[in-house]
């Protein structure tokens, strides 16, 4: 990546002196008769002057002769080079010279060594200190240099070298960029029939979806040059400096087109300016902003110069920014769905060497709610595991293990936990597994396991979705919090305690029974009225309250006699499962790890009636863990 940057002036200055400076210390070091009045002859003429005894002595250098004229009215120093010559001390001998031959003036290697890389950097790095320092007392003081310096890079290059190949699903926000490249790539097409192109698209979806990947991939795509700049880089910079860079960049980008311009974390400088807190402070940005509106609407859209910008937070953008011939297609990237979790592991494991049966399926479906650049860095993960085993191959192992690495942190090697402790968390788990297994419509468990992660899980029970459906019924979500109940439930009749273990899942299960009342409609006492809206679906989705306070008590009240229902109905399939509890549970507490097929061996062993689960289950929610947490 190139830093497009003008070169200051005093770098310049700093090559400059430093070449005088080296060749005056050559002057003065190395001294030569070179630097008396010499004449250049060739061989042929040495040989004559010798033969006919016209030179007094002669120096044998390492590639040079130096000769001097026995003529006393000559004063000249005489330079031939040298010849492989056999005869040629014979021939001196003859015409009785005098002469030496001089092994080349050596230092010590040290001091060549230090001459030679430490003279130029002592006096390089002198030269900078002292520029630096006049510099900073023109603008004013020692930090003015640091600030300007460090912000607010302009990346060019030539070359993405991304296409939409390597943008694995997202087919709806490539389709909307096709439109894009065609116009990069024909623009005359489109002058022909008077038809203009956005001059911007705003891709919006939450962080790691692949937002600047597609950006690249369009450059890619059209073989333009593709200028970046991110806007979080504004933040920190002196007043009039960003709308200065702002500037910069797009006369830079006019001077290149055809070429894509793109600015990341746009909401960083676009946020609406009214929604300022009052004094101070948001001058910077709104000046910026106002820049980028100025020349957004300065250049000819004709030119070629398509901006992408990207975003998570839309709702935050000022409506300046989305005005028609501004930032007007809105193209929004989503969280990859299973096919597209599939298809972004392999687009990944094509760059890794893997054993010939990893199966990305069985990795997508455990890998619900996961970005695609965690699913990058899952694979990775597993690359690095199996380079940390001296394998040279990848195998599935590393995959699922990368998994677990990446969604529940490292696993802790030596955290202690006590007997007693660990049993709690063994049966805990088991409680939430078995919870799950015994209720149709539930996920299937994948793997169950107690051993601590650094991310603070104690263990956690992970499910597979079997198939992903963005629709979720009124039972699905019911038997869910039924699932995050039975943790706790299990502790409760086994031990009878609460821990704090629980507190995630009571926390997930009071956001589904939440959301059931005040969005899905998915109570009988409110009905399908919505009593709260979303603010940010792309960032965690807070959501505040669109009632009035005494239907908010009877919200909290509904809430509440949901997860009470679904606690008793756990506490109730953990009685009538008793057995099966201890059984699993020690089994657990035992190997530690256990996987699904195990948990169902085990499971069915006796009651098979009893297991009419794992076939259907189509619930997509971001938790497929359920952990407890310290
Ligand atoms: P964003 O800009 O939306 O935060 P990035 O484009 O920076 O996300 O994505 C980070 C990394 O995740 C990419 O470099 C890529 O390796 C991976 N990634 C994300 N989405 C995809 C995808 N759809 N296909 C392939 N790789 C992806
Ligand atoms: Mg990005
Ligand atoms: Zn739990």
């Amino acid at each position: 990546m190139d830093e497009n940057k003008k070169p200051r002036k005093p770098l310049i200055y700093y090559y400059l002196s430093t070449l005088i400076i080296v060749m005056l210390l050559n002057a003065f070091l190395f001294p030569s008769m070179k630097s008396l009045s010499t004449e250049e002859v060739d061989y042929g003429k040495f040989i004559s002057m010798l033969e006919n005894k016209e030179i007094k002595d002669v120096e044998v250098q390492s590639n040079e002769i130096v000769f001097t004229s026995s003529n006393s009215n000559d004063k000249k120093v005489y330079i031939t080079g040298k010849m492989d010559d056999p005869d040629l001390v014979n021939r001196l001998e003859k015409a009785g010279v005098t002469f030496s031959k001089v092994i080349p003036q050596e230092n010590s290697p040290i001091v060549n060594f230090l001459l030679t890389w430490i003279s130029p950097i002592l006096i390089f790095a002198l030269l900078g200190q002292m520029f630096s320092r006049m510099l900073a007392k023109r603008m004013g003081g020692p930090g003015a240099m640091q600030f300007g310096k460090s912000n607010a890079k302009v990346y060019v290059e030539a070359q993405t070298g991304k296409t939409f190949k390597d943008v694995a699903g997202q087919d709806e926000a490539k389709e909307a960029l096709t439109e894009i490249v065609d116009f990069l790539n024909n623009p005359d097409k489109y002058k022909q029939i008077g038809a203009k192109m956005p001059k911007g698209a705003l891709l919006v979806g939450p962080p790691g979806t692949g937002k600047t990947l597609l950006a690249k991939a369009v450059a890619g795509e059209a073989s333009v040059p593709f200028f970046s700049i991110s806007g979080s880089e504004f933040v920190e910079m002196f007043v009039g400096m960003g709308a200065a860079r702002v500037r910069d960049l797009f006369k830079q980008a006019q001077e290149k087109a055809p070429c894509i311009v793109f600015i990341d974390e746009i909401d960083t400088i676009g946020k609406k300016r009214d929604s300022g807190n009052g004094v101070g402070g948001n001058d910077e940005r709104e000046q910026t902003l106002n820049q980028l509106l100025t020349e957004m609407d300065g250049f000819d859209g004709g030119l070629g110069v398509v901006i992408l910008a990207a975003t998570n937070r839309p709702e935050s953008l000022d409506k300046a920014l989305l005005r028609p011939g501004r930032f007007d297609r809105r193209i929004p990237v989503e969280m990859p769905d299973l096919a597209g979790r599939e298809s972004i592991l392999k687009v990944h494991a094509k760059n890794i060497k893997t054993e010939s049966n990893i199966d990305c399926n069985v990795i997508a479906r455990a890998t619900s709610g996961a970005s695609g650049a965690e699913l990058a860095n899952i694979v990775n993960e597993a690359a690095i595991a199996a380079v940390k085993d001296n394998r040279n191959l990848v195998s599935q192992k590393d995959l699922e293990e990368a998994v677990e690495v990446v969604i529940a942190g490292y696993q802790r090697k030596g955290a202690v936990i006590s007997d007693k402790e660990k049993k709690i968390i063994a049966y805990h788990e088991i409680g939430h597994a078995l919870v799950a297994a015994i209720q149709t419509n539930s996920d299937p468990v994948h793997k169950i396991t107690i051993i601590p992660r650094t991310s603070g899980a104690l263990g956690y029970t992970m499910q597979v979705s079997e198939s992903e459906s963005v629709l979720m019924s009124k039972e699905e979500a019911f038997n869910k919090i039924t699932t995050f109940t039975g943790g706790r439930a299990a502790e409760e009749i086994i031990f009878n305690i609460s821990t704090s273990g629980a507190s995630n899942d009571i926390e997930q299960a009071t956001k589904i029974a939440r959301a059931m009342v005040t969005r899905f409609g998915m109570s009988d006492k409110f009905g399908m009225v919505a009593l709260e809206t979303v603010n940010n679906p792309y960032l965690g989705g807070d959501a505040s309250l669109t009632c009035s306070p005494e239907t908010a008590t009877k919200v909290d009240q509904e809430v509440l006699s949901i997860i009470k229902e679904a606690h008793e109905k756990a506490s109730k399939i953990l009685r009538e499962n008793i057995d099966k509890l201890h059984e699993l549970s020690e089994y657990l507490l035992e190997k530690e790890t256990i996987t699904g097929s195990e948990f169902m061996k085990i499971l069915n062993s006796e009651n098979l009636s009893e297991n009419e689960s794992s076939e259907t289950q189509i619930i997509d929610d971001n938790q497929s863990i359920l952990d407890i947490k310290k």
